[in-house]
């Protein structure tokens, strides 16, 4: 009955590392080897639409159409001589993944004949035909299309045969309905404000950068294991299996050396993500059994967003090279740890300063103690709003477990950044307008540079912890395109930052010193922020309650915390920002509402499918053979001594009918609760109505699922349980 999982485990248990195509030469000459990065448009471009593109990357100049041709052009020679022979625009839509449709570079050439084209027009702008994204009303099958336009920024690339173009995905109506555009405008706003900020420290900066470093963890599973889940296979995770015996209690994944079918992947992985132009630089296992961690060297934000995107299609591709699926999901399995996908995330200037790293003057720690406040600011002003942006129903099983950050938005400082910030927030008018008429500002906050030695005070249980020149948003789930943490947490400090500048103006202008007006206003934003500050146990009950007492948002109903979308203070930050209009905002909260059911309807048919046609049928066979051996003793034995016998089968009959009874009755009642559910118009109150009553069904079920693995003959169970998706590799 069972042989199909005995044989995958097997079958997985003898796999060998596969053979890894390594190219010659070191990583620095193949690295970008599929890109189209300036090295190539130099080569390709004639040098005046060479400099044309360049400055539209750099400076954000408009892209002149006359050059477009041109350009096109030189990708198309440049994609061909490497393979290509199709294009596309390549966008992020708000599903996670990413959206392409491939063209042929073919045109007809008006002879009967075909003759191979790329003009400027398809590759500046298109019309993909893409009703079928979800775009929460905005754009509906009967009003106006979509476009996608090229997002100049983000280099082209080559994927097999297809040369793919970042780009944006618009309405024609102008709202965004996708990742990227938003991005973009955050980023751009963020630039804009921080570089006002800058003035006051250094009046030479033009630009200053958003930088993202993202961690991916993941989970590797055999595929032949994987194949044998139809729950993995539909839904991402198991949705039953009983805790393995041994799981990371040891803790000796972590440590362990990398297992060599698994070192292969990896390897392969990192060259094809650096022929890519994708930095990786580190590689590690993971807390749970089975789970690893890619890490590449930080890059501009839109980029790092794009790469990252790049890398998790490349890791599912690759992985099947190695005979695993490549599990992205946020908490695939119960009982171990999830994953996450860390963003670091910083500020820096074209005059080459890191604006949240201390420097080595009073006035670059004045400016860095100035981005840290401001930083806290925002993330406290926006706490909800940042909780939302990594929300998902995916990401809702990892946060608040005991092993991730909580549902709680809270900023871990140090105990160096903190002393700075307690020591200005005491200060009293006096000690301000003096250190602010000193000449060459002779602050006491030049002790700051110790900061960059003193790496050790890490919080891990920290959502939005400082870590010496950055902030680690750690809440940010594996699966999430990171955009959307970036979009809200980038439009957020611009929104402040202007603030901020419009105070510290104000009181210049009433008489106080450039610095002491700063300090003023500085010391104002650390006594209002001061309930974001946590640096304590994040994982403990008192900081919930505690949290509830600052007022942060603690609410933890994921269809509910995306309200955080559409609060008064969102729309603002949004609207005056440019980032995104009220309509967008709430066209897109549709749509989160709606993938949130969709997720949880599967998840709920998959687990209704299992129980009825895997686990109760097993569970029953194996019954009848209990309840077979039971009356057989009876035919041997006296009655008597057949009781005395048989108790211990008879309590197995009965407890497996007491589950089976259990899964059957709320298998129907979890179909009755969705009938209910799908009946509500709002899509808001749907996905409300199924985290309150579908969800908590899963759990319940999927309890007595995991009693009757324990208890059924090992023989006979048909899915891979847990110490083989764990440890078989
Ligand atoms: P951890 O110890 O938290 O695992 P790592 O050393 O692995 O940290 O680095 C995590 C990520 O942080 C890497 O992608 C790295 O490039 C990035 N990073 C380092 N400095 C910065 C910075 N100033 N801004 C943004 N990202 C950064
Ligand atoms: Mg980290």
């Amino acid at each position: 009955m069972s042989q199909l999982r005995f044989r995958v485990v097997e079958e997985a248990f003898k796999k060998k590392a596969a053979t890894v195509d390594v190219p010659s030469g070191r990583p620095s000459d193949y690295f970008g080897k599929f890109v189209f990065n300036r090295e190539k448009m130099f080569k390709y471009l004639p040098s005046a639409v060479y400099a044309k593109l360049v400055d539209a990357i750099d400076n954000g100049a408009a892209l002149d159409r006359s050059i477009a041709d041109t350009v096109a052009a030189g990708m198309k020679k440049w994609a061909t001589e490497l393979g290509a022979t199709h294009y596309t625009h390549w966008f992020q839509p708000l599903t996670e993944g990413t959206a392409e449709k491939h063209d042929a570079f073919v045109e007809h050439d008006g002879k009967g004949g075909m003759i191979e084209e790329f003009s400027g027009k398809l590759l500046v702008q298109q019309e993909p035909d893409a009703s079928s994204f979800p775009n929460g009303g905005i754009r509906n099958t009967f009003e106006a299309r979509g476009y996608s336009a090229w997002d100049p920024s983000s280099p082209v690339f080559v994927v097999d045969d297809t040369l793919c173009i970042p780009t944006v995905f618009i309405a024609y109506t102008g709202e965004s309905l996708d990742y990227k555009a938003p991005l973009l405008k955050a980023l751009h706003a963020v630039d804009k404000a921080a570089v006002e900020v800058c003035h006051y420290f250094n009046p030479e900066v033009s630009k200053v950068v958003a930088y993202l470093g993202w961690e991916q963890e993941y989970f590797l599973v055999d595929e032949g294991l994987y194949a044998a889940r139809p729950d993995l296979l539909l839904t991402g995770r198991t949705l039953m299996g009983h805790e393995a015996s041994k799981n990371q209690q040891l803790e000796d994944h972590y440590f362990g050396a990398i297992p060599s079918r698994v070192a292969a992947f990896m390897r392969d992985l990192e060259i094809q993500a650096l022929e890519l132009g994708i930095p990786v630089k580190t590689r590690h296992n993971e807390v749970a059994p089975n789970q690893f961690e890619l890490a590449p060297i930080y890059e501009e934000c839109n980029l790092a967003v794009d790469h990252n995107m790049l890398i998790m299609s490349l890791m599912k591709k690759v992985a099947r090279n190695h005979g695993f699926r490549v599990l992205l999901h946020e908490k695939p399995f119960k009982g171990v740890n999830g994953s996450g996908k860390h963003c670091n995330w910083s500020l820096g200037t074209d005059t080459g300063s890191l604006l949240m790293a201390p420097g080595k003057t009073a006035e670059e720690n004045l400016r860095f103690i100035t981005f840290v406040v401001n930083t806290l600011m925002a993330v406290y002003h926006h706490n909800g709003l940042l909780k939302a942006s990594i929300m998902s129903a995916t990401n809702a099983h990892r946060l608040g477990a005991n092993e991730a950050p909580p549902a709680i938005i809270s900023s871990f400082l140090g105990s160096k950044v903190n002393e700075v910030l307690n020591h200005l927030e005491d200060s009293l008018d006096e000690d301000l307008e003096a250190l602010g008429s000193k000449q060459g500002m002779k602050l006491d906050i030049s002790q700051i540079p110790e900061l960059l030695i003193d790496n050790t005070d890490r919080n891990r249980t920290s959502p939005f912890a400082f870590t010496g020149n950055r902030f680690e948003f750690r809440a940010v789930g594996s699966e999430a395109n990171c955009a959307s943490a970036m979009i809200a947490l980038n439009a957020a400090l611009a929104d402040q930052l202007t603030k901020f500048k419009a105070q510290v103006d104000a009181l210049i202008a009433a008489g106080d010193t450039k610095t002491t007006a700063i300090l003023k206003v500085l010391r104002q934003c650390i006594k209002e922020c001061k309930p974001i500050r946590f640096d304590g146990n994040g994982y403990s009950d008192e900081w919930v309650e505690e949290a509830k007492e600052r007022g942060l948002d603690c609410e933890t109903s994921c269809p509910v915390i995306f309200d955080n979308y559409l609060s008064e203070s969102s729309i603002a930050m949004f609207e005056s920002t440019g980032v995104m209009t009220k309509k967008e905002l709430e066209a897109r909260n549709e749509v989160k509402w709606e993938m949130y059911t969709k997720k949880i309807q599967i998840e709920a048919r998959v687990l209704g499918d299992l129980a009825m046609n895997h686990v109760i049928p097993v569970a029953t066979e194996y019954q009848s053979r209990l309840i077979d051996n039971v009356y057989k003793l009876r035919d041997l034995f006296s009655a008597e001594k057949a009781e005395a016998l048989s108790s211990m089968n008879v309590k197995l009959i009965e407890d497996i009918a007491q589950h089976t009874i259990y899964i059957t009755k709320h298998v129907d009642d979890m179909i009755e609760a969705r009938k209910v559910a799908n009946r509500i118009e709002s899509e808001r109150e749907k996905a409300i109505a199924y985290h309150d009553t579908v969800a908590p069904m899963l759990e319940d079920i999927r309890y007595h699922i995991d009693k009757l693995e324990l208890i059924v003959d090992n023989q006979m169970w048909t899915l891979p349980k847990y110490r083989e998706l764990l440890f078989v590799r």
